[in-house]
């Protein structure tokens, strides 16, 4: 039967057989069949002539539960040991403060603002934001194929660090240190949890992220990531909400066999509880980065990126930046750092990504998606091989689901195996 045949290959890779059900049994049917059509294709009668399944050896797609999609890997190209090819580091010839540099302290910015003189974090409203605050009224009478909606929001910049040529990677290594130096950012994300929808009551998303180095599209190295406020709940932490609270409520996941154990403060099954759960006792933990009290660093088993990154809390519950306890920022802070740090130092230059928060929409857009969501951070680095190779998602990627040879393992392997002190600091010493 093609069903246990499924099954049982996916235990191969080394996940539990539970996992594999709940998926089977709980989610959509288009997703089921994908799975089992996914799996199973080929493997029916005589599957015990074939080769075992090998998960470093064989293409397969992974499914991420997230947002119910899936990627194709294809380990074996990837067969040939990693080159570790020595890059040569890049150093970075930027100022500490640049006078034409529209986030650097007093510095004038094109709208004719001044910036303050700040010595930690610096916020203010993007001069050119995507998004207005004012209402207008709906289009009326729309033909069902030519839809739209108004869009209202504001949008803001939050400066990191006074210093022009610091990120937040660099801010992991002495003199700088994440408790003193992320912790302001991380304070700054609550500040505006709490301020932005008090005053703009028609607020229900607010959106952080960061977008550095220019194979992102990041006009200014100053390090700044960005708020966009919203009266909507976008598409992609809209999917993944949606996911959790399915997650949560299916009979499947009820089974401790497959939630671990880890629910939510309802008792709820929860879906990034038991991730990090499942990462943290398999043994050899072979997709965790690191671990520190109260969060873990993963390449999730579906990554798309080579070196994706989801920082997920592992003790317990919290929905969003608010929730949070002054040590959980710390925590944080630490992760971020490590995270970001040997993020740099795979390639030895400034990795570019782009990072962003994904946790409960505000009080005001009272779904029950709510009650399940949870606090995380993605990171989406799009280096390949080297400094200077990056993925594309194009040709089948862009016509048909994402598709990457690397798999999430090595590349745990290979941000893990990099060094604690970032490599600029090692540099300068030598
Ligand atoms: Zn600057
Ligand atoms: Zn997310």
């Amino acid at each position: 039967m093609n069903g246990a045949t499924a099954n049982g290959s996916s235990h191969a890779n080394g996940l539990a057989n539970g996992h594999a059900n709940g998926h089977a049994n709980g989610y959509a049917n288009g997703h089921t069949n994908g799975h089992a059509n996914g799996l199973a294709n080929g493997a029916s009668d005589s599957d015990d002539e074939l080769p075992a399944f090998d998960a470093t050896e064989h293409p397969h797609r992974r499914y991420n539960p997230l947002t119910r999609s899936w990627v194709l890997c294809s380990p074996h190209r990837t067969k040939r040991p990693w080159q570790g090819q020595e890059e040569k580091p890049q150093g970075t010839s930027l100022p500490a403060y640049d006078e034409k540099c529209y986030l650097c302290p007093g510095n004038k910015r094109a709208t004719g603002a001044t910036n303050d003189d700040y010595t930690s974090t610096f916020f203010f409203e993007n001069d050119y934001a995507a998004l207005m605050p004012q209402a207008v009224a709906e289009e009326k009478n729309q033909h069902p194929l030519l839809q739209s909606q108004p869009a209202r929001g504001r949008c803001y910049v939050i400066c990191f660090n006074p210093q022009h040529n610091l990120t937040l990677a660099q801010l992991s290594t002495a003199p700088f240190s994440p408790d003193e130096h992320i912790v302001p950012i991380i304070q700054s994300w609550q500040k505006i949890y709490k301020q932005i929808p008090a005053e703009n009551p028609f607020v229900k998303y607010i959106q952080i992220f960061e977008n550095k180095g220019s194979a992102m599209g990041c006009s200014n190295p100053h390090p700044h990531g960005q708020v966009w406020s919203l009266d909507y709940i976008p598409e992609e932490p809209s999917k993944e909400l949606a996911s959790l609270r399915a997650w949560s409520q299916d009979p499947a996941n009820q089974d401790p066999k497959v939630n671990l154990g880890a629910c939510d403060d309802h008792g709820k099954p929860s879906m990034l509880l038991t991730l990090a759960k499942l990462e943290l006792t398999t043994p050899g933990q072979p997709r965790v980065i690191m671990a520190n009290d109260h969060f873990v660093a993963i390449v999730p088993y579906w990554a798309v990126w080579p070196f994706e990154v989801l920082v997920v809390p592992a003790q317990r519950q919290i929905r969003n930046v608010l929730q949070m306890t002054e040590m959980e920022v710390v925590s944080l802070a630490r992760i971020i750092a490590q995270v970001t740090c040997k993020l740099d130092n795979v390639f030895k230059c400034s990795f570019p990504y782009s990072m962003g928060v994904h946790q409960q929409p505000t009080q005001l857009a009272t779904s029950e998606d709510d009650e399940f969501a949870q606090f995380h951070i993605h990171f989406y680095p799009p280096l390949l091989r080297s400094a200077s190779v990056r993925k594309f998602l194009v040709g089948f990627e862009m016509m048909a689901e994402p598709q990457r040879d690397l798999t999430a393992e090595q590349a745990a392997k290979r941000i893990r195996d990099c060094d604690d002190v970032h490599y600029l600091a090692t540099l300068e010493q030598s």
